[in-house]
């Protein structure tokens, strides 16, 4: 028997494009084809890209430069794969292009660059197809594009308009996970709380009854799976509110990272942001009130076209009245194709950047606020990674790679993905500090 066609595979950008990989690397293995560890001795090398802002472009330009270098053989697909011309004109000799979820085409690709090796027994790959994220916790995509026209965002013209997977076939995923020994499952897609809105929320089966593919719908259903459930990139629609009922009650983690981008209803006008509305504070309270122990995780850019120091300054004040939990901060980048490269007024850099540096040192102090409320309090944490005398895990208000850690000290030999009791001893800004 002959070895088996061996593809390196870079994976890069977002959750999306790591589940666009995984699907891609599920599907080769099942086909028969290893994978590399390195892009040497390999047969192929499979570059995932991202193209979202300026500098994803340019590193996913250097991976594909380097998979030349190191191997000469490569195939390029993902976001930047949109824009075929500005790889070809840095790179002329991959051998292929394709765009974001053109699964077909990328694996047509690879198969004409090294076809396949059919041996039926060693085809097997586990139900739960191939993850990239540790064995405990994995993401789940509900849907893919935007039917949102954010003027800074090239996101739907790369990815085209929302399409919802039927929740009936996302929770047979969703099983099939838990059925794997994954204990945290986070959901992804561009817009999470507009999921359905392109099938009419369309009903589905799943466990011997009808589901609607909507976002409480698929909250519930997820909730009872019995694992941690968190929900990424919601927005605040007003059907948000029915789901902080579930996090009270546990169903689902008490958890929600919705992008807020900015507080101030003009620079909100000109982004053209979904869902905005001036009561967000008032509603972040009432959430509080259902939820004690809801976090918010949020992410905004400073230096967005037109931004005054007033508007500005209202940003800070607005982060201070609703105290969020965790949150990044992005200072505005002119991506190639966005509408609001065309809006008057560009920040300086030199603005942009002792804003930003003001916004940091403001959500310093009210993390550190934030999180100082937890010590002495008994937390359930989930283990991420081992070490000999510190282990690294993560309380349901921490999402992986993200947001902050708890360090727990201690001695005893814990496993990875094992769910311990912690008390809270310490805090720093970011991160807490456990022992058992
Ligand atoms: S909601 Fe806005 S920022 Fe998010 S993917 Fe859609 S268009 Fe882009």
């Amino acid at each position: 028997m002959t070895a088996a066609p061996k593809i390196s595979f870079v994976s890069l950008g977002c959750p999306k494009a790591l589940v666009d990989s995984e699907r891609i690397i599920t599907r080769l293995r099942a086909e028969g084809y290893d994978l590399s560890r390195t892009h040497q001795g390999a047969d192929l090398v499979l570059v995932n890209t991202c193209g979202f802002l300026d500098s994803a472009k340019a590193e996913s330009l250097a991976a594909i430069g380097d998979a030349l270098k190191d191997n000469g053989r490569v195939i390029v697909t993902g976001c930047m794969g949109a824009e075929p011309e500005q790889i070809r004109a840095v790179h002329p000799s991959v051998l292929a292009i394709s765009g974001p979820q053109q699964y077909e085409s990328v694996l047509a690709a690879v198969h004409e660059a090294v076809p396949p090796q059919h041996k039926p027994f060693l085809d097997l790959v586990p139900p739960q197809g191939i993850k990239l994220t540790p064995r405990h916790y994995a993401y789940l995509k509900i849907s893919e594009g935007c039917n949102n026209r954010c003027t800074f965002c090239i996101i739907p013209k790369l990815r085209g308009d929302l399409v919802s997977r039927p929740l009936g076939e996302v929770m047979v995923e969703a099983e099939k996970l838990v059925a794997a020994g994954v204990k945290e499952i986070m959901v992804i897609s561009q817009d999470t709380s507009a999921y359905g809105v392109d099938v009419k929320y369309a009903e589905s089966r799943w466990r011997d009854r009808n589901w609607r593919t909507k976002f409480l719908d698929l909250a519930q259903a997820l909730g009872e799976l019995g694992v941690w459930v968190r929900m990424q990139y919601v927005y605040p629609y007003p059907h948000v509110d029915e789901v902080i009922p579930l996090m009270a009650a546990g169903k689902i983690l008490p958890y929600i990272d919705i992008p807020f981008q900015h507080a101030h209803p003009d620079v909100l006008r000109r982004m053209k942001r979904p869902a905005h509305q001036e009561k967000t504070a008032e509603r972040i309270r009432r959430w509080r009130d259902m939820c004690p122990d809801l976090t918010i995780r949020s992410t905004f850019i400073t230096g967005f076209p037109g931004e005054t120091e007033e508007e500005f300054q209202f940003l800070l004040d607005w982060l201070d009245e609703v105290g969020l939990d965790r949150v990044g901060c992005f200072k505005y980048e002119p991506v190639a194709g966005a509408t609001s490269n065309d809006l008057p007024d560009h920040v300086a850099p030199e603005v942009m950047d002792r804003r930003w540096h003001r916004f940091m040192k403001k959500q310093a102090e009210i993390s550190a606020k934030r999180l100082k409320r937890k010590v002495g309090t008994r937390q359930q944490v989930m283990v991420d990674e081992l070490g000999t005398t510190v282990v690294k895990a993560r309380s349901k208000g921490d999402a992986p790679e993200i947001d902050g850690a708890v360090y727990i000290h201690t001695k005893r030999k814990l496993q990875l993905g094992e769910f311990v009791t912690v008390k809270i001893d310490r805090a720093t800004e970011y991160d807490l500090h456990a022992s058992l």
